[in-house]
């Protein structure tokens, strides 16, 4: 029997219902994503404070108490109050007035490296940190957004996409922004309308020979960059016109490599194609193009797996420097949490192994740690 169109029509149909009834569950009763809530000690660990401190701040009435449950017994702050104590804590880490919002790109040509994770984990880590970040999902496939809890393709038009960008009919990002359940993170979301911009850039390129292509997202952050603290890209597994305009946009670029033998042969093609691009385009239009940072993080290392010792290796002598002395483990609470569309940092209270989550949380907050000392020394250069 042949499969027709009219087959993967209807199969397209059943999938997409199976995840909205999915979401539907997951999310109910408000259709909505929740962000977590923070006990006392985890408030302390974030503002790097003694939980005693905490108590005596409370007392004198100038930062939010929390909620107290109804036996008395616990105090509970919002990811809003939470972030209003780590403000309050750590002024000396935020980004001066003069400075721009620090704009990072996570790309990798390969899919499944996880780049979405890292935009998210790296999004909610720094707003932890007290920074208020904008993340831009350039990925038609929207896996960011669905992160978010919003399912791209029923929740998503196109006007509020980086399409309008890319037409011309919009010059500034605002109009697609929108605030999303996690406080101080707010979203461009992605559809796969998106796909559109692939045709729309080269042909206004024809039509338009002082069109920078290159240039649009770059250009329509202008705004944004006073806005925000720090702006994250997530880009899809392509050299897409798309991904061009992340990286020309981006003054720090994460690059996450799953130490394995095939991943890292696709990261060799990626520096090649990227770095052939990125020659030819500056040296054509006479511009300029240079980035703060490039890290590789390494991502998914799974340390039953003895190959990755050698393919670490490989990356070391390849990269030097540039790689961050941190790795991301591969890790079941990635993978449960995922399960319900979220990161370890959506997960107020792990129900495996303590170990397990604190292993993984550790190596995001490190990471993100790292990233910050980054972002921090680009500020300062503009004071
Ligand atoms: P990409 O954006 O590069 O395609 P994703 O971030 O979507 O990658 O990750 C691909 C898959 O791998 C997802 O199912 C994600 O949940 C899973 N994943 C990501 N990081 C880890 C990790 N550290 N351990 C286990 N699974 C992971
Ligand atoms: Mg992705």
């Amino acid at each position: 029997m042949k499969i027709t169109i009219q087959d993967i029509v209807d199969q397209a149909a059943r999938a997409t219902e199976i995840v909205s009834q999915v979401r539907g569950r997951m999310l109910a009763p408000n259709a909505r994503k929740k962000s977590p809530m923070f006990n006392a000690s985890q408030l302390a660990g974030l503002c790097e404070v003694d939980k005693n401190q905490i108590t005596y701040r409370i007392s004198k009435g100038d930062l939010p108490a929390g909620t107290v449950n109804a036996t008395g017994s616990r105090r509970e702050f919002s990811l809003a109050e939470v972030r209003e104590w780590v403000r309050a804590y750590r002024l000396g880490f935020q980004r001066p007035a003069r400075a721009d919002a620090m704009t990072i790109a996570i790309g990798n040509f390969k899919g499944g490296v996880s780049k979405t994770t890292t935009a998210m984990t790296l999004a909610q880590g720094l707003s932890l940190r007290g920074h208020r970040v904008l993340v831009i999902d350039m990925d038609p496939q929207g896996s960011l957004t669905t992160l978010f809890g919003i399912l791209p393709d029923t929740e998503v038009d196109e006007d509020s996409t980086i399409t309008a960008l890319a037409t011309g009919d919009q010059s500034s990002i605002e109009y697609a922004i929108r605030k999303t359940y996690w406080d101080g993170i707010d979203l461009v979301p992605a559809s796969s309308s998106l796909f559109n911009v692939e045709f729309i850039l080269p042909s206004r390129q024809m039509k338009e020979p002082e069109f920078e292509f290159w240039n649009v997202l770059h250009r329509g952050l202008e705004a944004a960059r006073a806005e925000y603290d720090v702006i994250i890209i997530d880009t899809p597994p392509a050299l897409s016109y798309g991904t061009v305009n992340a990286f020309m946009a981006a003054d720090g670029l994460i690059v996450p490599t799953p130490p394995n033998a095939l991943d890292f042969a696709s990261s060799a093609q990626f520096w090649t194609l990227f770095s052939d691009l990125a020659s030819n385009l500056t040296v054509e239009t006479n511009t300029e193009k240079s980035f703060e940072f490039i890290h590789v993080l390494l991502s998914r290392v799974d340390p039953a797996d003895a190959a990755a010792g050698v393919v670490r290796e490989w990356i070391a002598a390849t990269y030097a420097a540039k790689v961050l002395p941190v790795e991301i483990p591969k890790t079941t609470v990635t993978a449960s949490s995922s399960a319900e569309f979220g990161t370890v940092y959506d997960i107020s209270r792990y129900e495996g192994s303590a170990k397990t989550y604190r292993r993984a949380r550790e190596a995001y907050d490190r990471v993100n740690e790292i990233v910050e000392q980054s972002i921090i020394a680009f500020w300062a250069k503009s004071r």
